[in-house]
């Protein structure tokens, strides 16, 4: 039996999203982030969902795997919400 490696592209590619128009479940105060040196943010979200636009801070909720990483290494509470996604939304996992 073979076994197809497959990149953290192609396996992040399989996941299904129910995107929550309504309500993101993760806000943040951009004048904080402003303000924040290191972004830690930026290198720990394994979706990638934290980007830079020139200076400011640049986030993306759909795609989100709910792993919490981002609201853990958040430690100037530039994140004011993280809540799971209401009941039907968010992330279903399609491989492991
Ligand atoms: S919960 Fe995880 S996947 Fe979602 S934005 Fe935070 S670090 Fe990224
Ligand atoms: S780590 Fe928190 S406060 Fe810093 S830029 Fe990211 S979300 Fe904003």
């Amino acid at each position: 039996m073979t076994v197809k490696r497959q990149s953290p592209e192609e396996l992040l590619g399989l996941n299904k999203f129910m995107v929550d128009e309504e309500e993101p479940h993760i806000v943040l105060d951009k004048t904080i982030c402003a303000k924040c040196k290191d972004k830690p943010c930026l290198v720990v979200c394994p979706a990638v969902l934290y980007t830079l636009k020139g200076e400011e801070i640049n986030f993306e909720y759909a795609g989100c795997l709910e792993c919490g990483t981002c609201r853990v290494m958040c430690k100037n509470k530039g994140i004011i919400k993280w809540q799971y996604p209401r009941g039907s939304f968010g992330v279903s996992f399609r491989c492991g």
